[in-house]
């Protein structure tokens, strides 16, 4: 049996653990129960992969989201691990011949949504013997949480049922009540709760308060216009307001698509996969988008409106800067999306709890001080010094004594009995003779036109300030009608002082992080896209999202390093032994092909070489052993050739026989092109090589 270090290197290419995952994975190795709670990108995955890979029998992934498990699984399947994935998408023999494979203790990780597993328990728990669960996205449990589901609440049983199997709940999101929550439901035994640090330091914090509408739009443009191709998620309140940011950006030439619920799933899914590709620049979003997608190099994040809680928040920008660069985050926040939003979360279930969640979420946006600190504290982390990375940092605020102000606005609402919104208050301030207005009678109060120094919309923003300081609150099921609390009425009649925070001058605020102008493209640059066509080539063949090819901080340390030989290879992050064997001749071709001066060190080896040598009939085993090459990347060289149309046939390579078994193979395991399940299918009776070229063969046929 290998050590968790060994399987790490073998399986993931990866040569050390980051923190605490080595300490998560011996926890469940010694049987006992864990709570993990890491942010997005962390590495959460491997915490249970590794484990799975040691303990013998079938370790059950429970996961909510059914899109999401053929991606997990074809990722695992191309790092050479068996896994599957059960759900009610796939017909009764399929189930059945993935239940079987359990039973044979074929495969190691069984995918499985919460229904299905609840629903089939008993068959699920007969066919496998189950070596760990892991919840993932454990947040789900807890209606306390920002994404509650209600099947995963049926999961408490587990724990009692299957009391010698080892329990591990993982999640990106969870305040101290939802870790609470999720220990309790799931019945977890003396969990060992690790919480890594929730802190992403290389995403800028900026919010920008107040804007309006048409120059929202102005700056968004201007600051993608500053990033050219760089990619970036805008997210949106509605998906009427997704379309709208989509052809804003698309009038001004900007390679743009929206996303929302309401378009059908083939373009759902055509928009995400372009855009993990790289042929879309950026995406206007709800929030339905980006859940699990592993693109590294997202550079920035825009929240075109509010989000509805602290969590979804901090989820979304989590989903910048993954590789670690640095990243921008901006949040817009409006007097319309506040009130909207409240109308929301009061109308739905729950609502106590989601008002408390977006009035948190509002004082993150009202902020006076670092917004770091104010985020990290929401997740029960305490930043000491001031980040330096949020616009608050970059832009202290300054305070005035604003009771006056305050008292005029308060007195226009008491006068008005407490039954007008802000719309109607602000006129009654700024002194409008509007006809609605006129008609109730305000124009003789005494405070029309009190507050007519002060344009509009600062109104709006000081008004803002008001629901936040508790001054005011807002009357959701009386149209949004202000009222006035004990707190306000202290100010207003017992002369208690307030202070206001100066309005930022809107055009003035520079973004947090200063505009980085796109830089000369380095050479490392140019490999790295180079590298980059090559995967998506082989993610479109494959049909499997890039990712599950490479990471792009796989690439990047492949154009980095520029290794020629497959040894080499071995050696980048994220190149374990199964994908070098698949699909190391591809991306060693591409770095040679790109540095002249390495193919000489090399001795050659790209394919062109190996037709060369073939001409001049040379043996395949003599090629590789002249040139210090595997034999099955002679061979891929071979089956690149043949679909280059440089060679006419395989037919001294494999015979029509081997091809049709290797194509029926392919089709009773659901059409999957990857070479090792369809070796397995095989009983290992073809080897690696022939397959390879009966898949081109087959490709060649079907194009
Ligand atoms: P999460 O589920 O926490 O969002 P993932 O498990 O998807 O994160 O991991 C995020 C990325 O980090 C993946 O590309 C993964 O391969 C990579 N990764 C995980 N662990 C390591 C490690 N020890 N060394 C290098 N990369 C790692
Ligand atoms: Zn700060």
């Amino acid at each position: 049996m290998l050590s968790p270090n060994k399987l790490l290197k073998k399986y993931f290419g990866y040569d050390s653990f980051r923190p605490q995952q080595q300490e998560i994975i011996e926890t469940t190795l010694s049987h006992a129960d864990s709570l993990v709670l890491m942010p997005t990108g962390g590495g959460k995955s491997l915490c249970f992969q590794i484990p799975a890979l040691m303990l013998p029998g079938t370790a059950l992934v429970i996961s909510p989201l059914i899109s999401l498990m053929k991606d997990q699984v074809d990722a695992l399947n191309n790092n050479g691990i068996p896994a599957a994935f059960l759900n009610s998408s796939q017909t009764f023999e399929q189930q059945q011949y993935i239940l079987n494979a359990c039973h044979e203790q074929q495969i190691k990780l069984l995918y499985v949504s919460p229904e299905k597993l609840i629903s089939d328990m008993d068959v699920i728990g007969q066919a496998c013997k189950i070596s760990l669960f892991a919840i993932d996205e454990a947040h789900c449990i807890s209606a306390w949480g920002h994404d509650f589901r209600p099947e995963y609440t049926q999961l408490g049983f587990l724990r009692e049922k299957f009391a010698h199997v080892p329990f591990i709940a993982l999640t990106a999101t969870a305040d101290k009540v939802t870790r609470r929550d999720i220990v309790n439901q799931l019945r977890l035994r003396n969990p060992q709760v690790f919480l890594s640090s929730f802190d992403r330091k290389n995403l800028s914090l900026d919010v920008r308060i107040g804007t309006k509408p048409k120059e929202k739009i102005k700056e968004i443009i201007d600051f993608v216009n500053d990033r050219k191709d760089q990619s970036g998620i805008i997210y949106c309140l509605s998906r009427k307001k997704c379309e709208e940011a989509y052809e804003a950006l698309a009038n001004a030439g900007i390679s743009a698509m929206f996303y929302h619920a309401g378009m059908n799933s083939e373009v759902r899914s055509s928009v995400q996969e372009r855009f993990i590709n790289d042929e879309l620049q950026i995406v206007c979003a709800t929030v339905a988008f980006g859940m699990g997608i592993d693109k590294s190099n997202v550079r920035w994040v825009i929240h075109y409106n509010l989000p509805k809680n602290m969590e979804g928040y901090y989820q979304e920008i989590g989903r910048a800067g993954r590789d670690g660069l640095p990243s921008e985050t901006i949040l817009y926040y409006n007097y319309a999306d506040m009130a909207m939003l409240s109308k929301f979360a009061a109308d739905g279930a729950l609502a106590e709890v989601n008002l408390e969640k977006l009035k948190r979420i509002q004082h993150y946006a009202e902020a006076d001080s670092c917004r770091r600190k104010i985020l990290l504290n929401y997740f029960s982390e305490n930043l000491t010094e001031n980040c330096g990375n949020c616009d608050v940092c970059d832009n202290p605020r300054k305070h005035f004594d604003g009771t006056v102000t305050v008292q005029k606005a308060l007195s226009a609402i008491i006068r008005t009995g407490e039954k007008e919104a802000v719309r109607m208050i602000i006129d009654i301030l700024r002194g409008s003779k509007k006809q609605d207005l006129v008609a109730a009678g305000y124009d003789k109060l005494k405070t029309h036109g009190a507050g007519q120094e002060i344009p509009a919309f600062d109104w709006e923003r000081y008004i803002m300030q008001m629901l936040n300081i508790g001054l005011l609150e807002l009357a959701y099921d009386e149209n949004f009608a202000l009222k006035v609390t004990e707190f306000g009425k202290q100010v207003l009649f017992e002369g208690q002082k307030i202070e206001l925070t100066v309005l930022q001058s809107l055009k003035t605020a520079e973004p947090a992080t200063k505009t980085r102008k796109t830089k000369t493209i380095s050479s490392d640059e140019e490999l790295f896209n180079k590298l980059r066509t090559v995967r998506s080539k082989l993610a479109k063949e494959e049909n499997v999202p890039a990712y599950v090819i490479f990471s792009d901080a796989t690439l990047r340390e492949m154009a980095q390093d520029k290794p020629i030989t497959p040894s080499d290879l071995l050696t980048v992050g994220g190149v374990g032994e199964h994908k070098l064997d698949k699909y190391g001749s591809y991306f060693l071709d591409a770095i040679i092909d790109f540095n002249p001066n390495a193919s000489a060190k090399a001795k050659g080896s790209t394919y062109k070489d190996t037709l060369a040598l073939l001409k001049q009939n040379v043996s395949v085993q003599q090629i590789a052993q002249s040139r210090n090459l595997e034999l099955t990347t002679v061979y891929s060289h071979i089956a690149q050739l043949y679909l280059n149309g440089d060679l006419s046939s395989l037919s001294s390579y494999i015979t029509e026989e081997e091809v049709v078994e290797i194509k029926e193979a392919s089709i009773r395991i659901g059409n999957v092109r990857a070479l090792k399940p369809i070796f397995v299918e095989l009983n290992e009776r073809l080897p690696y090589y022939k397959i390879r070229l009966a898949l081109a063969i087959l490709e060649k046929r079907s194009s």
